[in-house]
């Protein structure tokens, strides 16, 4: 009996944690009105502006997406499962969510729109589009990349003016450090799937973009990355609890 009320206690305070998780938020000004960042968890995010409720690459590891707000918009990158997670997507699609896909992880969701690498369309407005992301040093023992040349995404979204490069599980690539013009950028660092430190310093200082958020970064040195980028005063580094 001790046992059953124990875990009951138990099980209520998980419920109560979930319910007052907290996400950190930050808040850019558009041409177009505020935009509203919730950083979800790893590679997960909410992008709030102008009305719109965009997530980034939702994922039940992070939240139970059914206490959050329904998306009017979602890009996924690509098909791995931190990434494209079919019960988070059906928790915050309803009948008006465009959805916005790579082709591999629209196998395993199969609604929206398939973007593939290069594509660029604009939808309520909104400028997209899209760059390959993929490994050019890490890869599998039988030598594929983690991610492959044109199956997976990274998006630039232009928010009332605002350009925001969300980066997809990528290497620091040429097409990523061509670009220009760039307010807001977010760029995965982990091994061995995405990028070191030093590779996220290296694209970082060839686009320049005004704000550098690192995400997905599980377990690598985000002061590293601060040491880095400390000589390079025209990206202002920001890291949150992700
Ligand atoms: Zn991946
Ligand atoms: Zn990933």
């Amino acid at each position: 009996m001790k046992g059953i009320v124990l875990s009951l206690v138990a099980a209520l305070w998980a419920l109560a944690v979930q319910a007052q998780k907290v996400f950190p938020q930050d808040t850019i000004q558009t041409s177009n009105g505020p935009l509203v960042i919730t950083f979800v968890g790893h590679a997960s995010l909410i992008f709030n502006w102008h009305g719109e409720v965009i997530h980034i690459d939702p994922s039940s590891r992070e939240a139970n997406y059914y206490q959050l707000p329904q998306a009017t918009m979602i890009f996924v990158t690509h098909h791995h499962g931190d990434h494209c997670d079919p019960a988070s997507l059906k928790a915050i699609t309803t009948d008006k969510t465009k959805t916005f896909m790579s082709s591999r992880a629209h196998e395993k969701w199969n609604q929206g729109m398939v973007l593939r690498p290069g594509q660029t369309v604009t939808v309520k407005g909104i400028e997209i589009t899209t760059l390959p992301a993929y490994n050019i040093e890490h890869k599998r023992d039988d030598g594929t990349p983690y991610h492959v040349k044109g199956e997976c995404n990274s998006y630039i979204l232009n928010l009332g003016g605002t350009r925001i490069f969300i980066g997809g599980d990528t290497e620091n690539t040429p097409e990523m450090k061509a670009l220009t013009n760039i307010d807001i950028a977010f760029l995965p660092m982990n091994l061995p799937y995405t990028m070191t430190p030093e590779m996220v310093a290296d694209a970082a200082k060839a686009f320049k973009p005004k704000i550098l958020y690192v995400y997905h970064y599980g377990k690598s040195d985000t002061n590293h990355l601060r040491e880095l980028m400390a000589d390079e005063k025209a990206v202002e580094v920001r890291i949150k609890r992700m």
